[in-house]
Formats: C-alpha cells, structure tokens, sequence
C-alpha cells in the first residue's frame, strides 16, 4: 500500500510539472510566437533565409514589395526602389527601420489563435506603411548626386510622409559588402550629427522662456564676439538689430552672447524639453538620441549654442519640435504604419511657440525669399553646420508650412538655405499637389 501511494504521489508530481511546463508554454507562446513565427528558420516564411510572404504597400496603396515562393518583387522604378529602401527595407534585413525587419511578423501574419494561417493561403499579410513613394521619389531626386536626407511628417496626425536617406542601396539588388558608410542607416530616425545654425531656435526657444524683455533688446555684431580672450565670429557685420533680426541674420555674436546669459543649467533643461535628447518609440523603432555637453569651457558653450559645439541633434525629433512650434506647443509623435494611433507631446509653451512661429516666418521674407517657396507660406532656419576644418560644409534647413513640419540636410551641400532650401521646397511642393 506505502509503495502504491509513493507512486501515486510520483504520478501527481509529474502531472503538475506537465501542466506547469504547459502553462509556461502558453505563455512564452502569448509572449514570443510572433517572433518564432518570424524566425528566419521557420521554413513556411522563409526560403534560403529570405522572407516569402508578406508585402508592403505605401499611403496611397502602391505596393512597394511583394514576397513570394518566387523571391521578392520591389517596385519596378529604380529610383522610388532607392527612395524607399530605408523603410520598406532590404531582404537581408539590415536596415533596422525597414518594414522587413521592424514589421515583419506584422507581415508574416502571426496571430495567436489561427497561427500563421496567412501563410497556409500562402501570402502572409500585407502592411500599410504611412510614406508617400511618389514624394520620397521627389526627395531622392532633388537630393541628386550629393548624400544627406529628407524628413516629413504630419505633424497634426503624426504619419511620416518621407524619410528619405542617401547613400541608399536598391532593394532588389544582392547587398554589397563594400557598400558606401550610412548605406544600412535611416539618417532621419537612426543618426544624430552637427545641426548648425538651426541649433538657434532651440536657443531662441530658451530666451523667450527666460528673458522678459528679450523683444525690447538689441544686439550689436561688429562680426566677432570676445569671449575669455577668444572669439566666436560671423560671416559679416551684421550691425545693430533685435531678436527679429539676430534669427534672420542668423548672427552667432548674438546668439553666442544669449547662450552665456542663459548658462550651462538651462540650457541643458531646454534641448530636454524640446524633445531632444529623448527616443521616440515609432511603431517600436527607437530613434536615435541628441547629445549635448554645455558644461565646458565659456568659448565652447557659445559655440554649442549656435549648433556648433558639442551638439549632437537627431534630425527625427528636431523634425518633432518643428510640428511642436507650428501646433502652438504640441505636435503628434511619429509613426510609420497606417493604422497607428495619433499621440500627442507638448515640448514648449504656447506663447513661446507662437513668437518662434513669427520669427521663422520672418525669416523666410526677410532671407530666404519667398518668392522661392510659392503657396507654401514658409516657417524657415537654416544652418550650415562644419563638421571637418577646411572641407565643405553641411547644408541643414527645418521649419513647416502647413500641416507639414521637415528637415533637410545635403550633405557636404554648401550654404544651408541655398543648398537645402530648394530640396525642401520640391518635396512640399509635391506634397502639396499628391494630398
Ligand atoms: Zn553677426
């Protein structure tokens, strides 16, 4: 009888490890099957490694990349293929923010009851991506020959409309081991680098918090401006002018002498503030984070705040701040898929926003010209930001018009507006005619 119980006992052990063992499968299955399922060695999505089911389409129901058990099939346009490869991503899935790595068990069609039953039907499932191919095309295009990126978005409903990357590599060709540095990488969401002079209206954005009378000052620029025995220095002389003309001038003296008035302390509140050295989660792909260092020495810190210094800026969330100075304090965060929900963040106050919004405008009259930017009633800063001593520099230009926030940057372009001032108006421009 003592032996019967024993085994009894043993037999009831084991039914419970069983049944634990079962449950702790339930739920690493609730947890991780969209990720078994997409795992590259499940034989029903992949063949030789490359994905066979899925496809993805842009906003406007243009199929950019259909797989099948023949292969995967990209646009038939080179040019939009390249124009679109960092989001819709490269079979080898290197391009982390590419649909075929991010998204994929969206496109494998994982569902926790039915499995994969998309791919029993063989297809997998098709996802809706919020870019334009047509405007990415636009951008790719007017970028030519020169490297850099163009970023727009949505700023009321958060939906990217373009997040094109050059050097680009094209889809539908094997990868290259020896492609161009930046090949793999979505420059708008996954870098960070020199912003230039566009760095001023985070700056701007801190003085009109701080200083009361900011509006009533003037500022003097005789083309150099001493600090502790060395200087940060303009392009010209820009004379006598106030914060209206500092911004249009793009005048470093003042903006240098603004940044050590504000100090170290807040100027590191603001760039966190404003968004900027904080991820944004897009549909689960991080973006890149801004750096800054304003604790150095004086003469840095002046140059820090003209975007020169020690700024490290993520061109996704200065994109942000921009829908943040256009919506009056608040602008949508990003996101990349058709069906997303729309999420609000409030980066600054509204009357602070509303005073930047009426520089930037100024700016565009006043330098810019808008005569350059027809029907679009410009929001505008450029920057021209140096990264190495004697070689060309980069040409940045951000701002909004409409709905539209962006920013652009050539790389090695030159001039900030000249340069990248005309990429930005093509790309509005088609916008503004394809929605
Ligand atoms: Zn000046």
């Amino acid at each position: 009888m003592k032996k019967l119980e024993g085994r009894a006992v043993i037999c009831l052990a084991l039914a419970l490890a069983l049944v634990a063992g079962l449950g702790l499968f339930i739920t690493k299955l609730a947890i991780h099957g969209d990720e078994w399922a997409a795992f590259y060695a499940n034989s029903h999505v992949y063949d030789e490694g490359y994905m066979t089911v899925g496809s993805v389409y842009d906003r406007n129901g243009v199929l950019l990349l259909k797989n099948d058990e023949n292969g995967q099939h990209y646009h038939e346009n080179g040019t939009i293929r390249k124009a679109t490869a960092h989001i819709v991503g490269d079979r080898d899935q290197n391009i982390i923010t590419g649909a075929t790595y991010a998204f994929k068990s969206d496109m494998v069609g994982y569902n926790l009851i039915t499995g994969t039953k998309g791919i029993l039907f063989g297809s997998g499932r098709s996802v809706s991506m919020t870019i334009d191919a047509q405007v990415s095309k636009t951008a790719y295009e007017a970028l030519g020959s020169r490297n850099g990126f163009v970023g727009v978005y949505n700023w009321k409903t958060g939906e990217i409309i373009c997040a094109v990357s050059k050097p680009a590599l094209d889809p539908a060709q094997k990868a290259n081991a020896d492609s161009a540095t930046g090949t793999y990488i979505n420059k708008v969401i996954s870098s960070k680098a020199i912003p230039g002079s566009t760095f001023k209206l985070v700056t701007l954005a801190a003085a009109l918090k701080e200083i009361d009378d900011l509006n009533q000052r003037t500022f003097k620029c005789t083309g150099k401006y001493e600090i502790e025995g060395e200087y940060v220095t303009c392009q010209s002389v820009h004379g006598t002018m106030d914060i209206f003309g500092a911004l249009a001038n793009s005048c470093n003296c003042a903006f240098a002498e603004l940044t050590l008035e504000l100090g170290a302390d807040v100027m590191e509140d603001i760039v966190k503030d404003l968004g900027l050295t904080s991820s944004y989660n897009i549909d689960g792909i991080s973006s890149e984070k801004g750096s800054f260092d304003f604790d150095t020495a004086k003469i840095t810190m002046g140059w820090s705040g003209i975007g020169q210094g020690q700024d490290q800026v993520n061109p996704l969330s200065m994109m942000v701040y921009m829908g943040a100075i256009a919506g009056e304090g608040t602008a949508a965060e990003p996101n990349l898929l058709m069906d997303s929900k729309t999420k609000t963040t409030t980066l600054l106050d509204a009357d602070v926003a509303k005073q930047l919004k009426e520089m930037m405008r100024n700016n565009v009259i006043a330098t810019y010209g808008d005569r350059n930017y027809p029907g679009l009633e410009l929001h505008a800063k450029s920057g021209t930001a140096e990264n190495i001593k004697g070689e060309s520099t980069d040409a940045w230009f951000c701002g909004f018009s409409g709905d539209y926030a962006f920013i652009v940057c050539v790389e090695k372009g030159g001039y900030g507006s000249q340069a990248a001032g005309p990429v930005a108006n093509k790309v509005l421009q088609a916008i503004s005619k394809n929605n």
